[in-house]
């Protein structure tokens, strides 16, 4: 009896002991950051420059379309296994040149996988270092890349590159437009896109 109560005790008494030395242990591990320098940044307001600017060049932020290196051979639609894309050609009956007349990117949706730049044979599709897409309408992520009259596909010459948009730009001139961009045809109750974006 004498020796249950003190294996109980004793018990009781490492428990303690244990408790307070994980409480320091913890503590000491906490005490010790207030030594070190910082990891952590005041964003967006303390940053030497934007982080956009910080990024790899393989980062894979929003999608952007050039339009004018776009052939529109809707392989990036294809490839895209959510369907984010939605691309529209047409065709001229009499010239027979073809031209796109919607290129829709659902950013809400997308998962940002690259399949739809990595099929695309002329590099017009591909992520941008911009990530900061906060809204407060779905509407707003549908991002139009053809937002007004209709734009002629590109012909690739041989021995003839390409001019192409610096990388960022088209999708900062779609973000600027993107608040009215969205297609009122489209919407006609002014509602969000039915079943959240392009079909
Ligand atoms: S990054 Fe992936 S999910 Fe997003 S549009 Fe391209 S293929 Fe679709
Ligand atoms: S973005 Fe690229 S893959 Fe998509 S339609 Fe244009 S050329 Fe084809």
């Amino acid at each position: 009896m004498v020796s249950t109560v003190q294996t109980a005790v004793g018990q009781y008494l490492r428990n303690i002991s244990n408790a307070v030395f994980s409480t320091f242990e913890g503590m000491a591990v906490t005490m010790s950051w207030m030594f070190r320098r910082p990891m952590t940044i005041q964003y967006p307001d303390k940053i030497e420059k934007p982080i956009e600017e910080t990024l790899p060049d393989c980062y894979r932020g929003i999608l952007e379309v050039d339009t004018g290196v776009c052939t529109g051979c809707t392989a990036c639609m294809k490839a895209c296994p959510i369907q984010c894309i939605r691309i529209e050609v047409g065709k001229n009956a009499e010239t027979a040149e073809r031209f796109l007349q919607r290129f829709d990117i659902y950013v809400a949706r997308c998962m940002f996988c690259g399949l739809c730049s990595e099929a695309c044979p002329t590099g017009a599709i591909h992520h941008t270092s911009h990530f900061e897409i906060a809204n407060d309408k779905l509407d707003n992520l549908l991002l139009h890349y053809v937002p007004g009259e209709p734009i002629p596909v590109y012909k690739p010459k041989k021995d003839v590159e390409p001019v192409r948009q610096p990388k960022g730009q088209p999708y900062l001139a779609v973000r600027a437009l993107c608040a009215h961009a969205w297609r009122k045809e489209d919407h006609p109750d002014g509602s969000a896109p039915a079943g959240g974006g392009p079909k």
